[in-house]
């Protein structure tokens, strides 16, 4: 019906009334408006649809994810200092918008690991593991009391491509976090010292539980660091260098002071540091997990003085389950000092009792209960001091 009229009026345009004229334009320029009107109107409201449509669908989602997204988000604006402070607030402040997405693993790019199907895929999904992780997992159940054969085929292990003196395969596994994404790495390495078995039933063990707890943090799991002496018969301390590895990482001074040491100990071979620092190449694989994975604290295993050893500024554990705090002191190549005194990284040193046999399931569930609490207090203060010395160094600048 208005175009109807509107047609007329125009029609009318060759008539040179002015009135007419007047008529005409006016009602352009109001059907404009309404036309203007009508689509502002429509876009707001279309906005707002679908605003109150995305807010009220991670409300009922979330549901199943259970309530620790809303608390990650309240706890981790923040907690997230430790080293991308923007980012983890952004995700939390996006998440509502993209519930899928932000579940991907971050830090897939930067990983260079050599497996079949690599760590990530490996550990998201039940990907049988690789032929090399098949045969290490049948060899180290059978070497190892604690270890189950099932445990490390599970597919979350992978092959770092880096071998042993004797060319056998480093295996590692990742742990994401299963809260508070970025809240803290740790490294957990056993066997350095390849008799000392009770280290890596400890290992798995402690894998387990926190498979079945969750976890804070991101773990990345060595749990045999030495191989080929763990697999010799019998099995021996050192490498198939003859090297014994926490005597031989390149910590400042080596070249005298670990003589001076090998010297003290009377040449005994169990403690031989190698010819060179940082010679071998456990060590060298050692030494570029700590360059790139960053771990923000080291726990090492070892058998069986029966303590907890600790190297860094942070308060030490006091004890862990049945182990108390004991400090043995730093060697010239050893992982302390090439972690905690070299680059500020905290190393926890488990001495565990038994060199053989891992301790009581409920013992260990305690060791890492206790090693939980402590991991609480130190990432807190770690996001404490990041903070604080934001302040700081723009105070000194
Ligand atoms: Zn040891």
């Amino acid at each position: 019906m208005a175009n109807g009229s509107f047609k007329k009026q125009g029609s009318a345009k060759g008539g040179a009334n002015p009135s007419a004229r007047l008529l005409v334009a006016g009602w352009i320029g109001s059907m404009v408006l309404v036309a203007l009107l009508t689509v502002m109107l429509t876009y707001e409201f279309s906005d707002e649809d679908t605003g109150a449509g995305d807010a009220g669908k991670p409300e009922a989602g979330q549901v199943a994810q259970s309530g620790q997204d809303d608390d990650g988000v309240v706890e981790s604006s923040p907690d997230t200092q430790i080293e991308d402070s923007g980012a983890d607030e952004q995700v939390a402040a996006n998440a509502p918008d993209e519930p899928e997405q932000p579940a991907e693993p971050q830090f897939m790019p930067n990983l260079k690991f050599a497996g079949r199907a690599g760590i990530v895929q490996l550990a998201a999904s039940s990907l049988p593991p690789s032929d090399t992780v098949a045969e290490w997992c049948r060899t180290l159940a059978e070497r190892v009391n604690g270890v189950a054969s099932s445990d490390c085929m599970s597919g979350a292990f992978a092959d770092s491509g880096h071998k042993s003196v004797n060319g056998r395969p480093l295996i590692v596994r990742q742990i994401e976090p299963t809260s508070r994404p970025g809240a803290g790495r740790v490294l957990l390495i056993a066997a350095t010292h390849g008799d000392e078995l009770s280290s890596v039933g400890t290992v798995f063990s402690g894998m387990n539980m926190i498979d079945e707890n969750g976890t804070d943090y991101q773990w990345r799991v060595a749990p045999v660091m030495n191989p080929d002496g763990l697999f010799h018969e019998p099995p021996t301390r050192v490498n198939a260098n003859g090297v014994d590895l926490n005597r031989n990482l390149p910590t400042a001074g080596w070249a005298k002071e670990s003589r001076d040491y090998w010297r003290r100990v009377g040449f005994e071979k169990r403690r031989f540091p190698g010819e060179s620092a940082g010679s071998e190449p456990e060590n060298q694989w050692l030494a570029a997990q700590i360059k790139e994975f960053k771990p923000n604290v080291i726990i090492s295993m070892h058998a069986p003085y029966g303590v907890l050893d600790y190297d860094g500024d942070f308060p030490a554990p006091q004890k862990m389950g049945s182990l108390n705090l004991h400090r043995l002191g730093v060697y010239p190549g050893s992982l302390g000092n090439f972690a905690s005194r070299m680059q500020g990284i905290p190393v926890i040193t488990v001495e565990l009792d038994d060199a053989d046999e891992p301790p009581s399931d409920g013992e260990i569930e305690q060791m890492f209960t206790d090693l939980n609490g402590w991991l609480d207090r130190y990432f807190r203060s770690v996001r404490q001091a990041s903070a604080d010395g934001g302040n700081a160094a723009s105070d000194a600048g």
